[in-house]
């Protein structure tokens, strides 16, 4: 299947964008599609001087959207779901252009901005506040939640659309207007994005300035994590990222949502059902071309099934189809870019510096085809131990297959990396999947049984431990991260009681 031409990829490119009613503007930051390597885009930036006035006129929404009530803004989130549903295939269309992901993944991405969108409309009724018996007599206690501020989103390039609407559809129900900052490797997806939510916030009579883009590099991103009028800092990228960003937002007190790298690992017991492991393992690994936050990067096999394991991986990983993202059949798309291809060289030639050795891929694939566009073979590396290299996030397709003799030794290696985002158990025995969920367990904030390490369903919430960042964002009660707590005490009782049994009688 041949790669597509520069001419190919722009015309779909302008045919997406033309039907979402977006015109790009044009500027001097190209930006190369992945799936040849060529120019797609050049756009201008917005440069770090201009965040404050982007911030100002988001407080100003902010200061009109807190008085909409919050099934009202629920209402808005609504329409936005039935346009990104109408606009599915060019947002995909894009996602595939600017990330190089399947046209299936690219779809699912799209889907996922839906679904997040319904959980928020329920959401927008659903704000819930507790109340607690008070020790006084003729006193009410209670909490009750409220709209915190300007949300400032800084995104990755490997989820160019689905971040942000995680954090958007409940920050706008929540009460709070979003300013992003999307990847700069992602700039056409964003500005289609945003024109969905433009189309609803202006249906619905709703202030523009709710939803802000800034189209720019890190120095952008720096300036919004800077700014006090941001109250809420929710960054996605890489752990370098958040190391940076985490202390200059807790310098000023800001709050943040971290979402950093992950380096996963799934355990295989000797009494796993190998034919779903693998299914469950190929696509972890694989899928994305292994530029997920959740892919799979290290397998800890029982020695008894790792030979077997190896050798079928070794078979499904060869038949894997390579190319094109958006031709029928494809699994795998390209890297996002030569430095990715690098560090996948890179991490190569250290673990077999460390002892490893190569089972299959690793290869650049399609070079001929597309020399400026990076095709390889997902690689799997056979390695005794768990050496510098392996405890690393390599962000591209390389699994690391590690044997282990008994349970705890595996839950031990599971744990021994910096990072803590996502992990899974394949296995028949009931004990061991429980012993894996339990506080003895596996450390992450995804800990699954019998299913792979990615493709998370928003209703949970997602995030992960240690070096991930310790955020949490999508579902379940992640919403609190984005509302302001206030515990109200109401006295009726016509009496001062003090708490505590307090006198202080003048
Ligand atoms: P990246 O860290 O290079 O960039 C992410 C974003 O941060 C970009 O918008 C970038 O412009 C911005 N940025 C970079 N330095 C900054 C700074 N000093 N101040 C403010 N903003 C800054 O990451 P990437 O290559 O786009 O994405 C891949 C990484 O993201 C991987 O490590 C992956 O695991 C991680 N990721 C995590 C999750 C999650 O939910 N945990 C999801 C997706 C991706």
């Amino acid at each position: 299947m041949p790669i597509p031409s520069r001419d190919e990829l722009t015309a779909l490119a302008h045919d997406a964008l033309g039907r979402l009613g977006v015109t790009a503007p044009s500027g001097d930051h190209s930006q190369s599609s992945p799936v040849n390597g060529e120019v797609l885009s050049s756009l201008p930036y917005a440069d770090a001087a201009s965040v404050d006035d982007v911030v100002q006129r988001s407080q100003d929404a902010f200061r009109q959207w807190r008085k909409v009530p919050a099934p009202a803004r629920g209402a808005l989130v609504k329409r936005w779901a039935e346009l990104l549903a109408e606009h599915k295939e060019d947002l995909a269309t894009l996602v595939s252009l600017e990330v190089g992901k399947i046209t299936s993944e690219a779809r699912g991405e799209i889907q996922e901005m839906i679904d997040i969108c319904d959980f928020a409309v329920g959401l927008s009724r659903q704000l819930y506040g507790r109340t607690m018996p008070s020790e006084r007599p003729g006193h009410r206690l209670m909490e009750t939640w409220h709209p915190l501020g300007v949300v400032g989103v800084i995104s990755a390039f490997n989820f160019p659309a689905a971040v942000w609407s995680w954090n958007t559809a409940v920050a706008l129900v929540c009460g709070d207007p979003v300013v992003w900052k999307p990847s700069e490797l992602t700039p056409l997806t964003s500005l289609a994005c945003a024109a969905t939510l433009q189309q609803a916030l202006e249906e619905q009579g709703a202030p523009a300035d709710v939803s802000q883009v800034l189209i720019g590099g890190a120095d952008v991103g720096e300036a919004l994590v800077d700014h006090p009028g941001v109250a809420l800092l929710s960054a996605t990228g890489s752990t370098r990222m958040g190391r940076a960003v985490g202390p200059r937002v807790a310098g000023r007190f800001g709050r943040t949502l971290l979402e950093l790298g992950g380096n996963n690992a799934a355990v295989v017991t000797g009494s796993a059902d190998l034919d779903l492991t693998m299914r469950g393992i190929v696509f972890s690994a694989a899928g994305t071309a292994g530029q997920r936050c959740t892919t799979m990067r290290r397998v800890i096999a029982h020695r008894s099934v790792v030979d077997e394991l190896s050798d079928r991986l070794a078979g499904a990983y060869e038949r894997l189809p390579i190319g094109d993202p958006m031709a029928d059949g494809t699994l795998v798309g390209p890297l996002i870019r030569r430095a990715a291809y690098d560090g996948m060289q890179g991490a190569i030639a250290r673990a077999t510096e460390e002892g490893g050795k190569v089972v299959t891929g690793g290869g650049r694939v399609l070079e001929d085809e597309a020399p400026d566009a990076f095709y390889v073979q997902p690689a799997i590396v056979r390695i005794e131990t768990q050496s510098p290299v392996v405890a690393q996030e390599t962000f591209a397709p390389l699994l690391y297959l590690l044997p282990y003799d008994d349970f705890e030794e595996a839950v031990a290696l599971n744990n021994a990396v910096p990072h803590g985002l996502s992990s899974s158990v394949f296995t028949s025995d009931q004990a061991e999947a429980e012993l894996f969920l339990s506080d003895e367990g596996s450390d992450c904030g995804i800990v699954n049984v019998n299913i792979g390490t990615s493709g998370a369903e928003i209703g949970g919430a997602f995030g992960g431990e240690k070096e991930t960042g310790g955020g949490r964002e999508s579902g379940s009660d992640a919403w609190r991260a984005y509302m302001r707590r206030a515990t109200n005490t109401v006295n009726f009782s016509g009496e001062l009681p003090l708490a505590q049994g307090v006198d202080f009688t003048v």
